[in-house]
């Protein structure tokens, strides 16, 4: 019998959070210099302190500790009241002080959740130096990031599925986007998610974990997440499951697999202390928490809700989530629109047509709202049939005017009136009796064939539902 394993999955994020200095030094917290993509520009923004100097005196960043607890609040977590800073040590060659400051015993944050996934805390430490091993047999040390105010979130074992992991990730960088604390870009190194993986029999019972890190990119996260559960289930089902050993795994992207990086080192092997050179803090005296809180901007989750319960809209609203800039627009266009069923239409032409546009050509812009909101109008009252509307939306995309001016010059008005609708359909007819025969012997689908000249003659702009009718009885005749 095929045997069931039970996947527990727990998430280390960190984040690079948005200031102007660097945590502990007057440095510039620069994302395009510390990230190593400016060529020319490593060891620019350093100083004594973030470089590790001895005798120099950190000092901590207000704005970095106060974007957490922005982050803290929107979870619905505790803030702490006393906090501080500890000393994590360990060697290597991004770390110039030999040991990073972290917190250990009095994080920040504690508890809340996200996505339903129970969050263990956040805490606050500084980021290390990037090494550079691709130069040759010899590796650079860029400390331009060293110092940067890095945020670690950790999540509780409560993750069962690459998938679910993904998809907190993602919730994550939203919040963090909305909040403004972070651009929480993972290609560039801004968000980092490091998931601890494991895999057991027994549902009661968690397995030995593994930790995977070099994940760049939000399908690198869900693809290594499955690979290591395959991996460990073929190890479960072939007897060899004492080979799971509690260890580090890098993710190769060409191969698309892990591998094994080292195995893991344990708390106290890092021998935390707190800082002696930091003041401890009681956030409750430094902060106004109910302020900060009534600062926070709308939420995803609730913009996800107002869209639903005002808008009408489904799962299409996701896309006015992540895009706040395409969110104003729509909001200002549904505002002057007078009912739900009409701004159901326009949220369909901004999210299928305007942005199918927008990407096929990049000269093209958005129309005004106004302009945008009487074309709506248009298509409502059959002012306009949607082959027109398509026409007028380009039009106006690429240069901004009123569609019913518009729509008026190109002859793209749609034509209801039966009676100039009825006396073209006679001259079709009269000029097509050959048509007529064939549909009197029984050929019905002649009437669309005559729909189609009716369309051809009047450049799409007679009403397809009036000809077909008009045409049909005066083929009956
Ligand atoms: P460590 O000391 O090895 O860093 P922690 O207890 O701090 O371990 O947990 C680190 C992360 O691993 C957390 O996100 C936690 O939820 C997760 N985790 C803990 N145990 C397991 C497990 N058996 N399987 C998967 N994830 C786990
Ligand atoms: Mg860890
Ligand atoms: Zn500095």
């Amino acid at each position: 019998m095929e045997k069931t394993y039970y996947p527990t999955i727990g998430l280390e994020i960190h984040a690079e959070l948005k200031t102007d200095s660097k945590m502990f030094c007057g440095c510039k917290n620069d994302p395009s210099a510390s990230s190593g993509q400016v060529p020319d520009s490593q060891n620019t923004n350093i100083c004594p302190i973030c470089m590790g100097h001895p005798g120099t005196l950190p000092v901590p960043n207000k704005q970095a500790i106060e974007n957490v607890i922005k982050v803290g609040l929107a979870l619905g977590s505790n803030i702490a009241n006393f906090t501080e800073f500890d000393r994590k040590n360990y060697f290597y060659p991004d770390i110039p002080k030999g040991y990073q400051i972290s917190q250990y015993k009095y994080p920040i944050v504690s508890g809340g959740s996200l996505n339903d996934k129970a969050i263990t805390r956040i805490h606050l430490e500084e980021d290390t130096g990037l090494s550079k091993h691709d130069r040759g047999n010899f590796t650079l040390v860029d400390f331009n990031r060293a110092g940067v105010p890095l945020m670690e979130m950790v999540t509780e074992p409560v993750i069962h599925s690459a998938k679910e992991a993904g998809d907190f990730a993602r919730e994550l960088q939203l919040l963090l986007r909305t909040l403004g604390v972070s651009e929480a870009n993972m290609e560039k190194g801004e968000m980092r998610v490091e998931p601890n993986i494991s895999i057991s029999p027994d549902p009661n019972k968690f397995g030995t974990k593994v930790e995977v890190k070099n994940l760049n990119s939000f399908k690198a996260v869900e693809k290594a997440i499955e690979y290591e559960l395959a991996r460990m289930q073929a190890l479960y089902e072939a007897g060899r499951e004492d080979e799971i050993v509690q260890e580090t795994r890098g993710w190769d992207e060409n191969k698309q697999t892990t591998f094994s990086q080292r195995s893991k080192e344990n708390a106290n092997d890092y021998r935390y202390f707190p800082d002696p050179d930091i003041p401890k803090f009681m956030l409750s005296e430094m902060f106004d928490m109910d302020a900060i809180k009534l600062s926070l901007p709308e939420l995803p989750w609730q913009k996800r809700e107002r869209y639903q319960k005002d808008f009408g809209l489904g799962e299409e609203l996701e896309t006015f989530v992540v895009d706040s800039e395409l969110s104003k627009y729509f909001e200002t266009v549904a505002r002057s629109l007078p009912s739900l069923e009409q701004i159901k239409i326009a949220s369909n032409y901004i999210l299928s047509d305007m942005l199918g546009l927008l990407k096929k050509d990049a000269t093209l812009k958005m129309p005004s709202p106004e302009n945008f909101v009487i074309l709506v109008g248009m298509i409502v009252n059959s002012e306009i049939t949607s082959r027109g509307a398509k026409d007028i939306l380009a039009m106006i995309m690429k240069e901004d005017a009123n569609p019913k001016n518009l729509a008026e010059k190109e002859g793209l008005l749609q034509q209801n009136d039966e009676e100039s609708i009825r006396a073209l359909a006679q001259k079709i007819i009269s000029e097509n009796q050959n048509l007529v025969e064939q549909y009197k012997a029984g050929k019905e689908s002649i009437a669309q064939a005559f729909v189609g000249i009716m369309m051809k003659e009047t450049k799409g702009s007679a009403n397809p539902q009036i000809a077909l009718k008009i045409l049909k009885e005066e083929l009956q005749k």
